[in-house]
């Protein structure tokens, strides 16, 4: 009888697991139950006339998680913030000091870092479920709850920062009223009727984010000036990201050709997991300026940028790590 020679076990090894992949694949790409066309969908889930085909059809609880291990319109929109969820959550913890000094402002930050992936997976990957158009409509709040709180809880450690050398009553004046506009951002967010007004609910807290940014290059306010670049990013590329999303842009030239991948959805959803890294730069950042701060310390820096080394390395570490 023939044995077989070491290079053709190593052969039927590679072909099996070829093959293995090749069936997973197929399997990934060929999905148990008919997908629709735009035509097809109820009125509530038609809002991009852009992307043709690749709808799910009305499902139950079972079938949308289902839907997570085949290929349709929304497998792209569910991955970019379902890989973020688990991501974020392995590696930014260890970053953020838990003393009790920063404890409230490291939750503030992890929850703010963590909250618009868990809305956003939630939604798409249950927008079709078959209880009708009010259950969309929840999820749908349940999504924009999780961006107000990155815009809200994620942003305090920023505004602080900006605030941490001024005196007692106009720290927590710009404290408070960031945390009045946020509360009036998040009850116009869940009564919003259209994309736009969606997005001009945080208008308020951007505004003041943005003055508060003028001051801190006027070095009138505080916080760390190696974060300033990634306090630009932050809010930028999320614009640029929103922006590209309400004008459908690219799909609107290709119409039908880009309902699986690299539809202005998609790309938006890179973008705001991109401003959310820039959200942590310059919150670990900031923090570990506060940390650093003392009231002798606070009246040199309003005036001239101060050098940390220690700071310098620790959030070289983590850019790395992020
Ligand atoms: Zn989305």
């Amino acid at each position: 009888m023939k044995t077989k020679t070491l290079e053709e076990t190593e052969t039927n090894d590679s072909y099996t697991i070829t093959s293995t992949i090749n069936k997973q694949i197929n399997k990934f790409m060929t999905p148990p139950c008919e997908l629709l066309t735009w035509n097809e969908m109820p009125k509530h889930l038609k809002f991009n006339p852009y992307v043709h085909t690749g709808y799910r059809p009305l499902q139950n609880f079972k079938g949308c998680i289902n839907s997570l291990f085949y290929m349709h319109n929304e497998t792209i929109n569910i991955l970019t913030h379902g890989i973020p969820i688990v991501y974020i959550l392995a590696t930014v913890p260890p970053y953020l000091p838990w003393n009790n000094s920063f404890r409230f402002l490291s939750w503030c930050h992890l929850v703010g870092a963590v909250s618009p992936w868990i809305g956003s997976f939630v939604y798409h990957l249950f927008m079709n479920l078959e209880r009708g158009e009010s259950i969309y409509y929840r999820l749908l709040q349940l999504d924009m709850f999780g961006i107000w709180m990155s815009q809200s809880f994620g942003a305090l450690p920023f505004v602080t920062a900006s605030v941490w050398c001024m005196n007692g009553f106009v720290k927590w004046l710009t404290i408070v009223s960031y945390s009045i506009f946020c509360m009036w951002g998040l009850q116009k967010a869940l009564t919003a009727a259209s994309p736009w007004q969606r997005r001009l609910c945080f208008a308020l807290p951007f505004l003041m984010r943005v003055l508060l940014t003028i001051l801190r290059l006027s070095k009138t306010a505080g916080g760390n000036p190696n974060a300033i670049t990634h306090v630009f990013l932050q809010d930028g590329v999320s614009i640029f990201g929103g922006a590209i999303g309400a004008m459908h842009i690219p799909e609107k030239w290709f119409p039908g050709c880009l309902d699986y991948y690299l539809n202005s959805h998609n790309i938006m959803h890179v973008l705001v997991v991109v401003a959310v890294y820039s959200m942590h730069q310059a919150t670990v950042r900031d923090i570990e300026w506060m940390d650093s701060m003392n009231h002798s310390k606070c009246g040199a820096v309003l005036n001239h940028t101060i050098d940390i080394p220690l700071l310098n390395n620790l959030t070289t570490e983590s850019h790395l790590e992020l």
